[in-house]
């Protein structure tokens, strides 16, 4: 069970093409300058199961990947991660923000590391307002990165993800 502060059907902001964007309730990081500070608390959410959650990208034929954001989805990884293997084992591109960087993931529970393990993309790092920039795809500030999870941990270090679809180009 996933505790959810919104999910929107057809982003095209939250990474290429027509993506269910799935928001997290909850987030321990408040960065200041942060864009969705009602996403904090951890409660007050919406409670939602991830077959249900799964269901709605797969009922969408224009939808062929996924984002989690928030809030911190690494703070309910157990629930993210099931929803993440549900899904990637249809097919899906799953991505994921967070406030951690990868390295603090790799040294993380056992359910983030089980969560990382499912992902293709990982948009890491808290955002920071002084490193903000609009010339940035799918990135809010420059310390952030866009990285290949599968690269990644096959590396044991963080790889930059090159494909120039995470760069704006199509
Ligand atoms: S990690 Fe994201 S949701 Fe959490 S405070 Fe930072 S910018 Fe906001």
């Amino acid at each position: 069970m996933l505790e959810m502060s919104g999910i929107v059907e057809d982003s095209i902001v939250d990474g290429p093409g027509i993506r269910v964007a799935y928001f997290a309730q909850g987030c321990p990081h408040h960065c200041p300058g942060c864009h969705n500070p009602e996403t904090w608390p951890f409660e007050g959410g919406t409670p939602m199961d991830e077959e249900t959650l799964a269901a709605i990208a797969l009922a969408n034929p224009l939808c062929r990947g996924v984002t989690f954001s928030g809030g911190e989805p690494f703070a309910q990884a157990e629930g993210f991660a099931r929803l993440a293997g549900i899904l990637k084992a249809k097919g899906y591109e799953v991505a994921s923000y967070t406030g951690y960087t990868f390295e603090q993931l790799l040294q993380g529970t056992e359910a983030q590391k089980a969560l990382l393990s499912r992902l293709d993309v990982l948009i890491d790092g808290p955002y920071q307002e002084s490193r903000r920039s609009l010339e940035l795809v799918f990135r809010g500030s420059s310390n952030q990165r866009i990285l290949d999870v599968p690269a990644s941990l096959a590396a044991g270090r963080a790889v930059e993800q090159t494909s120039g679809r995470w760069h704006g180009v199509y």
